[in-house]
C-alpha cells in the first residue's frame, strides 16, 4: 500500500464505508486518513472512585462490579430477569459498586449482548460521561472493558464524526484502530515534507514521530512536540505560498508610475481643515511609495471607525488625478456612497477636480452625462456603489480603484475592477476596510497584501461612555435621550435585523418605532426611520432628515451600520444588543463620538441572556479598542464567524493550527518564510525541493490569491 492508497483496502473497511468515510469527512486515501488529527484526548491514565464521580465531569472510568441487572420494558414495567424476548426489553440498568459507593449504568441498545456480558459479581471497567437521571448517578452507554485494560493507552485520541458514521459502525473504538493500521503501512513510506535544516532551525521533530504520537501519544510532552510540529508546518506552508505569490506578483505586475505629488494633492492638502494624523501621513506615504514604483499597488487599509480614512482615499485618488489618470472609489450601499460623495465634493472644492456619483438609482440622462464625461476625461473621480464595474462605464484612464468596506463585495465584483485599467493594465488598487481584522487573520486572509493600518484617531474625540442595562432602565433610557435632544443633540436606535427577510424582526422594529414615536412626540420631537424594505426615496428623506438635524432621533437597522457620519449625534442605543457580534457592536458604536462632544453607548439586553453573550456586552463596555476586541471576538467564535470573513473566507481551512490560539507559531511561521524567501525567491535551491514539492499541492492551487481583493 501507498499514501496513495484508497483506504478501502485497509482491513474492516471496504467500498461501503469508504464511500461514507469520504462523503461524511473527506478522507479518500491513506494519507487523508492519518492527517485526520484527533480533536481532543482521553485521559485514561486514572480509576475514578465511584464517591468521587459528579455528573460536572467529563468522561472518567470506574473500575465496579456487577450487582444486579434489571430489565425494563417500554412502559417502564421490569421484567423478568430471565427475558427472553429481548425485543420487549428498552433498557437494561446495572448497579454496580466499587468500595467507595455504587452507581447505575444503562443500555438502550445492544441490550442481549450487555446481559449476557454483565453477569453479576463480575468487574469490569465502564468508561463514559457521568450523569444523574432522577437523584441516582448514572452512565448511559459508557464503554465496557476488562477490568485490568483501562490503564493501557494513556491518552486516547477522539475523532471527528457523524451520526452516518456511528450507525455504520464507525465508532472511536474503530477509528483508532483503522488508524493505527494505516500508520503501520503508511510510516514507513512517509516522505518528509520539511527540509532537514528547518527541522533543525526551528527545533521541530520529524513528521513520521509528529504523526505517531498526535494519534497515538505516549505521553503529554510528546503530544505537545507532535501538535507543535503538525501546526507549524501547516501555518507555515501556507505563509510561505502566500508571500511567495506575493513575491512574484510585485515583481511581474507592472503599474502606472505615478511620479509626483501633483497641483491637486497639493491645493486639497494645503486647504485642509485640520492637521493630518501621523498615522495618515505615514499610511500616505506608503500609498505614495507603491504608486510611483512601477509595480501596481494592491494595499489593504485598515483603520477603526472614525480614524479618517475617507481622507487618505481622496488624497489617493488626487495623486493619481494629478499624474494624468483617474480614480473610482467604490462603496457598498447607496447611502454610503452619497455619503462619500458628499464629503469628497468638499474636499475637491480648492483643487477644481470634478467628481461624479454613479448608483444604481442614476438617472438615464445622467448616466450618459457620466459616460460621457469619464470617456473625456473630465471626470477625475467616479464614486459609487457597484454600478460603477458594469461594462457601459469606461474610463479614459482608470489608474486607482478604492474599495471601500472591500468584504461586503464578492471577489467577482473586485476582479472586474481589475480590468477597467488603461491600455490593459491594472489599476493600482487600495482597499479599505474598518474592521478591525486580528493580526493572525491578517496576515492569512490577506498574506499577500501590503498592509497599511491607521491605528491613531483624530485629536480631540471624547471617549464614548458604554453602558449595558436591563429593560428595568427603558424609562430611564428614555428621560436620558430626552437631556440630550434638550442640549441640541441626536441619538440612534437601532434594532437587530439579523436576516433582512425576517418578519419577526421587523415586527420588532416596528414596535419600537411606534414606542419611540409615543415617547418622543411630536411637535417637539420628530423621529426618523430607516431600514433595508424601504425604497430608495424613502430611506434618503430619512436618513437626510436625521443627517441635516431636522429629526431627533433616527430608528433604523443595522444600515446605519457602515460609515454613516452624524457628528452631533451623541447616543447610540442598541436594542437587544446580545443578538449582534462584538465587531457590529463595536461598528455601531462608532457612528458617535464623532463630534466634540461627549457621547452614549446603551446596550438594552434581554432578559434571558447567555452567560457568553453577557461576556461580550462586558467586554465592550470595557475597551473602545478595535482590534483588542476583534481578537477577543475572534477566540469567542472562531475565525470563521468574523465580520469580514464570510465572504472572502479563508484561503485554505486549517487542519490543527488555530488562528484564535496560535498567533505566536503562526507570526513566526510568517517571518521565517519570509527569511527563507529572502534568502532564495524561487526556492530553486536544492535543499529547499522539499517545500517546493509541497506547494504544488492543490490546495496551495484553489485560489486566485492576487485577485483577492
Ligand atoms: P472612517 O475611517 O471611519 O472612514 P472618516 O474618514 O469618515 O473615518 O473620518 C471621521 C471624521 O474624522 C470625519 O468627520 C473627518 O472629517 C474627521 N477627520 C479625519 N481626519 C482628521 C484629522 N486628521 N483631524 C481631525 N479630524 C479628522
Ligand atoms: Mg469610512
Amino acid at each position: 500500500m501507498t499514501k496513495d492508497t484508497s483506504i478501502q483496502y485497509l482491513p474492516g473497511v471496504g467500498p461501503k464505508r469508504a464511500q461514507l468515510l469520504e462523503s461524511e469527512l473527506g478522507i479518500r486515501t491513506l494519507e487523508d486518513l492519518v492527517h485526520l488529527y484527533p480533536f481532543r484526548y482521553i485521559d485514561r491514565s486514572s480509576i475514578v472512585r465511584i464517591a468521587d464521580v459528579h455528573p460536572d465531569l467529563a468522561q472518567v472510568q470506574v473500575r465496579a462490579t456487577v450487582q444486579k441487572v434489571r430489565l425494563f420494558a417500554k412502559n417502564g414495567a421490569e421484567l423478568p430477569a430471565d427475558q427472553l424476548k429481548y425485543n420487549m426489553v428498552s433498557r437494561l440498568s446495572a448497579i454496580v459498586a466499587d468500595e467507595s459507593g455504587e452507581m447505575e449504568m444503562v443500555f438502550f441498545k445492544g441490550v442481549k449482548w450487555m446481559h449476557a456480558r454483565l453477569v453479576p459479581g463480575s468487574t469490569f471497567i465502564f468508561f463514559g460521561k457521568p450523569a444523574v437521571f432522577g437523584s441516582r448517578l448514572n452512565m448511559v452507554h459508557p464503554e465496557v472493558d476488562a477490568p485490568d485494560a483501562g490503564t493501557t493507552g494513556v491518552l486516547t485520541g477522539v475523532y471527528p464524526s457523524t451520526e452516518k458514521l456511528k450507525n455504520a459502525g464507525i465508532t472511536g473504538k474503530v477509528m483508532l484502530r483503522l488508524m493505527g493500521t494505516a500508520l503501520q503501512e503508511i510510516l514507513p513510506v512517509v516522505q518528509e515534507t520539511l527540509p532537514d535544516y528547518i527541522l533543525k532551525e526551528k527545533g521541530l521533530v520529524p513528521l513520521t514521530y509528529a504523526l505517531r504520537q498526535i494519534h497515538f501519544p505516549v505521553d503529554q510532552a510528546a503530544l505537545a512536540k507532535a501538535s507543535y510540529r503538525l501546526k507549524f508546518e501547516e501555518l507555515f506552508l501556507l505563509q510561505l505560498s502566500l508571500l511567495k505569490q506575493k513575491y512574484i506578483r510585485s515583481r511581474n505586475a507592472v503599474g502606472f508610475v505615478m511620479n509626483q505629488v501633483g497641483q491637486p494633492f497639493n491645493d486639497c492638502y494645503n486647504a485642509l481643515p485640520y492637521q493630518l494624523t501621523g498615522a495618515q501621513k505615514r499610511v500616505i506615504k506608503e500609498i505614495r511609495e507603491d504608486m510611483r514604483s512601477g509595480h501596481q499597488m494592491n494595499r489593504l487599509l485598515q483603520g477603526d471607525v472614525g480614524s479618517g480614512k475617507t481622507m487618505v482615499a481622496v488624497l489617493s485618488a488626487l495623486i493619481a488625478v494629478g499624474n494624468g489618470y483617474q480614480a473610482c472609489i467604490m462603496a457598498p450601499t447607496e447611502v454610503l456612497s452619497q455619503q462619500h460623495y458628499a464629503n469628497v465634493s468638499k474636499y475637491l472644492r480648492p483643487t477644481g477636480v470634478k467628481c461624479a456619483l454613479l448608483t444604481g438609482t442614476t438617472t438615464a440622462a445622467r448616466r450618459r452625462e457620466i459616460h460621457a464625461g469619464l470617456l473625456d476625461g473630465s471626470i477625475g473621480i467616479l464614486i459609487g456603489t457597484h454600478a460603477l464595474i458594469e461594462d457601459t462605464v469606461q474610463f479614459r484612464a482608470l489608474g486607482l480603484a478604492i474599495v471601500d468596506e472591500q468584504h461586503r463585495f464578492g471577489v467577482e465584483q473586485r476582479a472586474r475592477l481589475w480590468n477597467k485599467g488603461w491600455g490593459g493594465t491594472a489599476p493600482h488598487v487600495l482597499v479599505m476596510t474598518a474592521t478591525p481584522i486580528p493580526r493572525t487573520l491578517a496576515m492569512t486572509l490577506y498574506g499577500d497584501l501590503d498592509v497599511s493600518v491607521i491605528d491613531e484617531m483624530p485629536p480631540g474625540r471624547k471617549p464614548i461612555t458604554t453602558l449595558c442595562v436591563g429593560e428595568g432602565k427603558r424609562h430611564a433610557m428614555h428621560n436620558f435621550i430626552r437631556d440630550e435632544i434638550a442640549k441640541g443633540r441626536q441619538a440612534f436606535i437601532v434594532y437587530p435585523l439579523i436576516f433582512e427577510s425576517e418578519k419577526m424582526d421587523y415586527k420588532n422594529l416596528e414596535l419600537g418605532y411606534e414606542e419611540i414615536v409615543k415617547a418622543f412626540p411630536l411637535p417637539q420631537y420628530k423621529v426618523a426611520i430607516v431600514h433595508g424594505q424601504q425604497n430608495a426615496a424613502d430611506k434618503a428623506f430619512n436618513m437626510d432628515a436625521f443627517a441635516a438635524g431636522r429629526a431627533n432621533i433616527l430608528v433604523s437597522t443595522t444600515v446605519i451600520e457602515v460609515g454613516v457620519d452624524v457628528p452631533n449625534a451623541s447616543v447610540m442605543v442598541i436594542e437587544s444588543a446580545e443578538r449582534f457580534g462584538l465587531s457590529q457592536l463595536h461598528q455601531l458604536r462608532g457612528r458617535v463620538g464623532r463630534g466634540a462632544e461627549r457621547s452614549y453607548c446603551i446596550l438594552m439586553k434581554g432578559t434571558k441572556i447567555s452567560k457568553e453573550s453577557q461576556k461580550r456586552l462586558d467586554l465592550l463596555c470595557a475597551t473602545e479598542n478595535g482590534f483588542e476586541l476583534a481578537e477577543e471576538d475572534m477566540k469567542m467564535r472562531g475565525p470563521g464567524d468574523l465580520e469580514g470573513t464570510q465572504q472572502s473566507g479563508l484561503p485554505i481551512s486549517l487542519n490543527i493550527a488555530s488562528l484564535a490560539k496560535d498567533g505566536l507559531i503562526l507570526s513566526d511561521a510568517r517571518a521565517y518564510a519570509q527569511h527563507i524567501l529572502d534568502l532564495d525567491p524561487t526556492l530553486q535551491e536544492q535543499k529547499n525541493a522539499p517545500l517546493l514539492m509541497e506547494l504544488q499541492r492543490d490546495k496551495y492551487q484553489s485560489k486566485d490569491y492576487s485577485k483577492i481583493s
